[in-house]
């Protein structure tokens, strides 16, 4: 008889959203009349933008004539993105990375769940706590988390880094010395940002204790402050130690479009093995390329007019994330981020756990958050608010926990 991968059966319950999708489904039942407000699922609101529909019409216009018809693409993505991209993410901000070394793909989740395929199944692995839970469960279905330990929260191979209030949501480099290191910043969920000098240390140890960083850039348009960088690949020495992972979602609200990319610097080696070569293997093995359609979409993004635009769109998210941070801060909550980043981190009130105060949200106001446990045992007694909702929406939802 056949086996199963029984990794599956160590993963924790089922996804947090699924989980939040299912208390609010039993309180719509129970409350078909309630006006639920959601900000919790970090999903856009905002339609897309003119410049992408536009790029968009023109590129299925294409492909309805024969000059213009497109099948299979290269697996790494259309040259025109990759340029755009390695020139307006990369060489504009003095980052030395080459068309070649990015991978467009459908998405930074894909990218960040697959990744971890190209590397040893022995690897220690440290991820931050709380934390974006793909990197941990996608580690747990290979095979290289060890089983859930419910005295420590999480599981018993992997290195958790405690990101706290104490240590202002920023990991401290771990003093057991970790292969792989997952990093997001700004963070989600925390919407802590870190510091160049601050990268600049985690990519000087990992270089010199042979560590690679896997580094999630998805929220890199919401930086606001000087001083954040906007890519690893800023910091001196992170070609040799870093992937570097990016999301068209946030910047530019491709959640339902779907397009992201993943950056591998020829010079990231072990044992003198290209890990550039392997991910091309692997993407070339696996994925048959981002559409067509959607790559021209990508490409508008980066014209001057789609970067206006889009800075429009994430400029009205960020007015959100202020009306939140200081909505709550004026309601006597303790709340952090939402300043280079859309998410809020807030404290729950009275020593509340973090589902216990999303119950409450839910059924005393109607309001859906997310439990910050739900990213991991130093997410407790935390809870994450989203500033995609609309501008009008979130008025409302501050309005409603005022109330309180
Ligand atoms: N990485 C982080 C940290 C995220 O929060 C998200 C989505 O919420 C993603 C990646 C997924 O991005 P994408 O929509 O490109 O798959």
């Amino acid at each position: 008889m056949f086996t199963i991968n029984d990794n599956y059966l160590k993963l924790q319950g089922s996804y947090l959203f699924s989980n939040i999708a299912k208390k609010v489904a039993a309180y719509k039942e129970e409350n078909p009349q309630a006006n639920i407000i959601r900000l919790g699922i970090g999903d856009v609101t905002q339609p897309l933008a003119p410049v992408i529909i536009e790029a968009l019409h023109k590129a299925v216009d294409e492909m309805g004539t024969p000059e213009g018809f497109h099948g299979y693409g290269p697996e790494q993505g259309y040259e025109f993105l990759r340029s755009a991209i390695a020139k307006n993410d990369y060489q504009a901000r003095g980052c030395q990375i080459d068309a070649d070394e990015i991978f467009v793909s459908d998405g930074a989740k894909c990218d960040v769940g697959n990744i971890q395929e190209i590397f040893g199944i022995d690897n220690k692995v440290a991820v931050c706590d709380p934390v974006y839970p793909v990197y941990v469960d996608t580690n747990v279905m290979a095979g290289r988390a060890g089983s859930f330990d419910q005295a420590i929260g999480g599981f018993n191979q992997l290195i958790y880094m405690p990101c706290t209030e104490e240590n202002g949501f920023a990991p401290e480099l771990p003093n057991e010395v970790p292969d792989m290191i997952y990093l997001c910043f700004p963070n989600n969920p925390t919407g802590a940002a870190i510091t160049k000098d601050a990268l600049q240390a985690w990519v000087d140890y990992a270089n010199k204790n042979g560590s690679v960083i896997l580094y999630d850039a998805a929220y890199e348009a919401y930086i606001s402050e000087p001083g954040i960088p906007h890519s690893i690949y800023e910091c001196e020495g992170a070609r040799t130690c870093a992937i570097e992972m990016h999301s068209f979602s946030k910047n530019a609200g491709f959640t339902g479009l779907r397009l992201g990319y993943t950056v591998i610097p020829k010079e990231l080696v072990c044992n003198g093995v290209s890990l550039h070569s392997l991910w091309n293997r692997r993407h070339g093995t696996k994925y048959n390329g981002a559409p067509y359609i959607v790559q021209r979409a990508g490409e508008a993004v980066y014209s001057e007019e789609g970067k206006k635009q889009l800075q429009a769109q994430v400029a009205y998210y960020m007015e959100n994330a202020r009306l939140i941070r200081e909505g709550l801060a004026d309601a006597g909550f303790t709340a952090y981020g939402g300043v280079n980043a859309p998410y809020i981190w807030l404290k729950t009130p009275d020593g509340l756990t973090s589902w216990e105060f999303f119950d409450k949200l839910l059924h005393e106001v109607q309001v859906v958050g997310t439990p910050g446990s739900g990213f991991g045992a130093s997410g407790e007694g935390f809870f994450r608010l989203t500033a995609f909702g609309t501008k009008e929406s979130t008025i409302e939802a501050l309005a409603r926990i005022r109330r309180l």
